[in-house]
């Protein structure tokens, strides 16, 4: 299976930036057996996609409704509208300052595949539930209510394990932390869908974390806005996944 990189570059770059990075990005990453996608601030995504033909589109947000009366705004059609292929959703920046919480979450995740975009969960535990030991249940409990309104959407889902601990503060999970949540979430969702880790990855820590045999891919912040460390790191999941 094809490895899936996405870089989020959050509330980062302007024309100018964008143009040039994107540019560099598609000159020089080789992507047989891996997919690449960014997810720029949403209003460059349709400039975005206009410079790429090796990338595919990410949005870091969308509405929990389709249309109508809601001012400033963006829907999952209009996203679908303009080529856009995933949806990050529930990420901890928007738990945190936009007070997301899981009964708009679903709203969203619903929304993302109604207008047929793929919805990219993000979950993980704060410092005190990791020193707690309560990883695990804190997971469990970010995709249970989910679970158990609609086992359908589970099985449309990609779910990146983000621990809120290990997100921009250079402080990646170990291997045998990944290793144990991964494979709880692959269990618990049937090996059905994709698992993505995300949390401080690196150039240096991304070879041990990809090769782990439950880790379907990267969620990368930091990292991603560095072009030469970003190109890095797809050429060589690339050779990796080419090697196995
Ligand atoms: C993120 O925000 O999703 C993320 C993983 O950020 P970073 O790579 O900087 O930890």
């Amino acid at each position: 299976m094809k490895k899936l990189i996405i870089g989020n570059w959050k509330l980062n770059g302007n024309i100018k930036t964008i143009k040039k990075n994107i540019q560099e990005i598609e000159k020089n990453i080789k992507t047989k057996n891996c997919e690449v996608s960014i997810a720029p601030p949403i209003i460059y995504l349709q400039f975005l996609k206009n410079l790429t033909k090796k990338i595919t589109i990410t949005s870091q947000n969308i509405d929990k409704h389709l249309e109508g009366a809601y001012t400033g705004e963006i829907s999952g059609y209009m996203l679908k509208n303009i080529g856009v292929k995933y949806v990050i959703i529930g990420h901890s920046e928007r738990r945190k300052y936009h007070l997301e919480n899981n009964k708009i979450i679903l709203k969203k995740i619903k929304a993302s595949i109604k207008a047929k975009l793929h919805p990219i969960l993000c979950i993980g535990e704060n410092n005190k539930e990791y020193d707690q030991k309560k990883s695990i249940q804190i997971c469990y409990k970010q995709i249970k209510f989910i679970f158990k309104k609609n086992i359908n959407i589970l099985n449309k889902l990609i779910i990146a394990y983000e621990p809120i601990w290990a997100i921009g503060t250079g402080k990646n999970a170990s291997i045998t932390h990944i290793n144990k949540i991964h494979n709880f979430l692959k269990k618990k969702t049937k090996h059905q869908i994709k698992i993505l880790y995300g949390g401080s990855v690196n150039k240096t820590n991304f070879k041990n974390i990809i090769i782990q045999k439950n880790v379907d891919g990267l969620l990368i912040g930091t990292s991603s806005l560095d072009t030469k460390i970003f190109v890095k790191i797809i050429n060589t999941v690339n050779k990796i996944t080419k090697k196995k």
